[in-house]
């Protein structure tokens, strides 16, 4: 059965994997929704799907911004990228270790610069020039308990459409836990992680090597341009059958300009809600 929503504005994911521990489902969608209440007050999806990541970063409870996974070293790198749908305007940013929300930077490459993507200390030191919060990396270490639910999870992202019937895409994360430092996941590259363009809005989350190598959201997006498929079926086919032929696991939300929501995933849960253009808030 492919499962959608109808007249959706914003859509977050807090990540796939394993269910979230009982005793911390409630804070988890309270997380959720208010990510969601965060881009409602904005007007413009570019600003919408920021603040709702934003809002998750800065939650510990998800793996991105603090709380994220540690790196084999026992530090954090952490990828985020943004896409504007209307003129496929993008920024990037990989293997940040100060910024506080990653996402802010990836916006800043987006609107300050005539580049696309900025990795490492040169990414981090922009960050610093272009004025945003930078923290020391014990700022994104979590207590033992929490390290452990983000082994179950990974990554956060948003996608919106506004009133003009823009979308645009969000995705930030701390990465794979234990990966190698210099390791870039899906969620910093445009086209794997996060993609955007006049007819959909795709954030994605995952076995990040998987959704690289098959290009993930951007082949929903190709699939929706040249192959004439509607949003949720180019979902469901690149989630349930493309990247789990290359062996790997996931979940996207894909958000078209109607405001239809594909949420599909191959994980055992994809933590995720939505709001609709009458103001309902609704956490999955
Ligand atoms: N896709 C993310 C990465 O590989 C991780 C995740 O979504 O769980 O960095």
């Amino acid at each position: 059965m492919l499962r959608f929503m109808k007249n959706v504005i914003l859509a977050v994911h807090g990540g796939a994997g394993k269910q979230t521990p009982e005793d911390l489902r409630d804070e988890v969608r309270a997380g959720i929704e208010a990510a969601l209440r965060a881009g409602q007050a904005k007007d413009n999806c570019v600003d919408a799907v920021v603040a709702a990541v934003r809002v998750l970063e800065d939650n510990e409870l998800f793996n991105a911004g603090k709380g994220s996974v540690f790196t084999a070293d026992e530090g954090h790198e952490l990828d985020a990228s943004i896409m504007r749908g209307l003129d496929k305007a993008a920024g990037a940013v990989a293997a940040v270790r100060a910024v506080r929300n990653p996402i802010e930077a990836a916006r800043l490459v987006m609107e300050s610069t005539d580049h696309v993507f900025m990795a490492g200390p040169g990414a981090d030191e922009f960050a610093v020039r272009g004025g945003l919060v930078m923290v020391d990396g014990g700022y994104f270490s979590t207590e033992r308990r929490l390290s452990q639910l983000l082994e179950l999870k990974g990554t956060v992202g948003a996608v919106a459409v506004d009133r003009g019937g823009d979308l645009a895409a969000a995705t930030s994360t701390g990465g794979r836990t234990n990966k190698l430092t210099g390791r870039v996941g899906d969620s910093a590259v445009i086209g794997a992680g996060t993609y955007a363009d006049r007819r959909v809005a795709v954030s994605g989350t995952g076995d990040g090597e998987v959704f690289l190598r098959g290009t993930a959201a951007g082949t929903i997006a190709a699939m929706i341009e040249f192959g004439g498929l509607d949003v949720v079926a180019a979902a469901h086919e690149v989630v349930m059958n493309r990247l789990t032929a290359l062996g790997g696991t996931g979940g996207v939300i894909a958000l078209d300009r109607d405001g239809t929501l594909a949420a599909p995933y191959s994980t055992e849960t994809m933590v995720h809600g939505y709001l609709t253009v009458d103001g309902t808030v609704v956490v999955v």
